[in-house]
């Protein structure tokens, strides 16, 4: 028999499952299909490896969602402050919480916190079902719906089918939307930290010649790193025992935190700068890392994947108020132009930023470091920044500013 909604859902990490709720919260009948049940709850474990810079924009989302309570009691920590400084020159960079309206710059969350809190709220809404496991092997357009197969041969049709099946998306290569893209040449070690100093609910970062090295305060008093590095030398450095990682990475962090003291499981992710050369397809639509992978060093590819799914929510909402398709192709138009240009302009900062901090010719050094001095002391810059920073920026969803939009 195949089963049917109104949207299906492919993906159920976080972008997949805050456009979950969003639509069932808007009376939308909608499927999230995941290929595990996500754990809600991990006692006595270590801080995962994943975890995001979450802004205010998207902590609105999360609120509105009624997210932000189960991940608050499962652990979130804010920073109020952020350090970012130049290894090569004398360049530095200091944002606080002191120059906005709010008590921090935005919150450091793990991934696992996200994705626990939106299924607790999705398991609790009317109109909404989490299919797990879930492997889709087809998608095929019918004249008035579009179907997915799954590989127990179960079958689910819908008005419209949305990919937040990630980077490596599926579900885009079978709605033929290409990508343009290429590989950075780096890749990302991510890992938990004790530092032998407190983090001071401060964001850190230092660029190095290889990349940038950030240490994000989490709510258990460790930090995690995101190490970014040429990947030839991160897979050494992932090699290395644990006892040489501390001392490279003490090293690497110009003792800012002191000595490092110990260190979880470590893990490398690649880094592409990536986007889908269409976001929408008949009766489809891409959202999150599926749409857009972008450099890590800013924290913002989960903040633009949640804005995204709220924009795309809003979008389906008003229609199926007003009683119009689900699917139409302006509706679906009107999702790419809000969106499209948004992250290409944030995925493009991101790409200079990287390029800007590994030249290191002196007049380079020198004229990054005069650049950031200047931010550093022009107050209008710093604010726009910190604006920009917290997500608070340009044409955003009702939910990112904190309304209902149902
Ligand atoms: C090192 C690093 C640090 C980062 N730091 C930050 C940060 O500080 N702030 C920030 O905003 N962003 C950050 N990001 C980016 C962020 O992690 C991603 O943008 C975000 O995870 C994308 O979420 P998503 O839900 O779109 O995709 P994913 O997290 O990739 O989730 C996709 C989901 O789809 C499921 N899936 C895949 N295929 C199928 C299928 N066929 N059927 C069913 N389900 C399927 C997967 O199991 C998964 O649960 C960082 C990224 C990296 C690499």
């Amino acid at each position: 028999m195949t089963q049917q909604f109104d949207v299906v859902i492919v993906g159920g990490g976080m972008v997949g499952a805050v456009a979950a709720c969003a639509l069932a919260r808007g009376g939308i009948k909608v499927a999230l299909l995941e290929t595990h049940e996500p754990p809600r709850s991990w006692p006595g474990e270590p801080a995962d490896t994943r975890v995001s810079a979450l802004t205010k924009a998207t902590q609105n989302i999360l609120e509105m969602l009624d997210a932000w309570p189960g991940m608050v009691e499962r652990g979130v920590c804010p920073y109020r402050d952020m350090r970012v400084w130049d290894a090569s020159g004398h360049g530095e960079l200091h944002f606080d919480c002191a120059g906005t309206p709010f008590p921090q710059l935005g919150y450091l969350v793990e991934n696992r916190v996200t994705v626990a809190a939106l299924w607790e709220v999705l398991a609790g809404l009317p109109g909404a079902v989490a299919v797990v496991p879930a492997k889709v092997v087809a998608m095929t357009l019918t004249e008035s719906a579009r179907e997915i197969e799954l590989d127990d041969g179960r079958r689910l049709q819908a008005e419209l089918v949305i990919a937040a099946d990630g980077r490596d998306s599926k579900l885009r290569t079978m709605a033929g939307i290409g990508v343009t893209g290429w590989d950075y040449g780096q890749t990302s070690i991510v890992a938990s930290v004790t530092t032998r100093q407190s983090h001071r609910f401060t964001a850190w970062q230092r660029f190095l010649p290889e990349g940038p090295l950030a240490f994000l305060p989490l709510h258990n008093g460790q930090c995690s790193i995101v190490w970014t590095l040429s990947t030839e030398t991160a897979n050494a450095n992932l090699e290395l025992s644990d006892e040489a990682f501390l001392v490279a990475l003490t090293e690497a962090s110009g003792g800012i935190l002191g000595d490092m003291l110990a260190v979880g499981r470590r893990a490398g992710f690649p880094l592409r700068f990536q986007y889908a050369n269409h976001y929408i397809a008949e009766r489809f639509a891409l959202v999150g890392d599926a749409a857009h992978a972008m450099h890590p060093l800013a924290g913002q590819g989960a903040n633009a994947g949640f804005l995204d799914a709220a924009a795309l929510a809003e979008l389906l909402i008003a229609a199926q108020r007003g009683q119009r398709p689900l699917s139409s192709p302006k509706l679906l138009r009107q999702y790419e132009r809000w969106r499209k240009g948004d992250n290409l302009a944030m995925m493009a900062g991101m790409d200079l930023l990287n390029k800007t901090y590994r030249l290191d010719s002196p007049l380079a050094v020198s004229l990054r470091s005069t650049g950031m001095n200047w931010v550093n002391h022009a107050e209008w810059v710093k604010s726009w920044f910190n604006h920009y920073a917290m997500g608070l920026r340009g044409d955003l969803p009702q939910l990112a500013k904190a309304r209902p939009c149902w």
